[in-house]
This record gives structure tokens, sequence and C-alpha cells, in this order.
């Protein structure tokens, strides 16, 4: 299982400050993009994707396009915007499944101090 999420793109420090208080979103790739992009299998084909919020319309579009076929998510907050109105009509015509996923947990907490002791030493220090 892959824990991924929402983040800036990669080298685009050099983007000037005044463009990207206009358009500061476009710096981020929502956490489906990372997802599909790094992968730890050959391809996602048939597979199914859990995420926080209901996709976008862009995110539907890549995992349309990645061979996705079901969609759990926990939230639709943004059901009525436009972009999730197109999003779903892109999965409908995909037929991609979609529903909601409810976890049995509220929070989960990852200790990565188990994973590597010299990590774990670098934030205590
Ligand atoms: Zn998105």
């Amino acid at each position: 299982m892959d824990i991924l999420y929402s983040g800036h793109l990669h080298s685009t420090d050099s983007v000037p400050i005044t463009f990207l208080t206009v358009c500061l979103h476009i710096k981020v790739c929502h956490a489906e993009l990372n997802a599909i992009l790094n992968k730890n299998s050959a391809d996602v084909k048939g597979c199914t994707i859990y995420v926080a919020l209901f996709p976008c319309n862009e995110c539907a579009k890549l995992i349309i396009q990645s061979g996705i076929t079901e969609i759990l998510n926990v939230s639709d907050k943004h059901h009525d915007t436009d972009h999730m109105i197109a999003s779903r009509k892109l999965l409908d015509m995909a037929k991609v499944k979609y529903s909601q996923f409810i976890p049995s947990i509220k929070t989960l907490t990852i200790d990565f101090s188990s994973i590597d002791d010299c990590v774990y030493n670098h934030w205590t220090q």
C-alpha cells in the first residue's frame, strides 16, 4: 500500500513569486497524480484508488487513462462544484466505479522511528 499526498512540483523554485501569488495552485500535484506516478507496480490497470477527497476533473482524467477501475473516497465535500460535476461525468463515461469509503478508524499514526533508527536519532537531536 502506498500513502501519497498532494505536493508541490519539483524544480519550480525559480518561478517568479508574483506569478505564483496569482496561480499558487499550479505548483500543487494532487495526491492522485503522485500516487499514479509513484506506484510500486508496473501499472495500475484494474486497481482501486483510495482518496480523501473525491477526485477533481483533472485527476479523473489521470485515473481513467491509467486504467484504474474503482475510486473509494472518504469525502465528497465539493460535490456540487463544476470540477466535481465534470469529474463524475468523465468517470461515468469511462465506467470507473466510485463510492464513499468510511474508514473504521478516525486517525492513523505512522511511527517512522521503527523504520530506521538513524532517522529517529536525527529527529531527537
Ligand atoms: Zn485533482
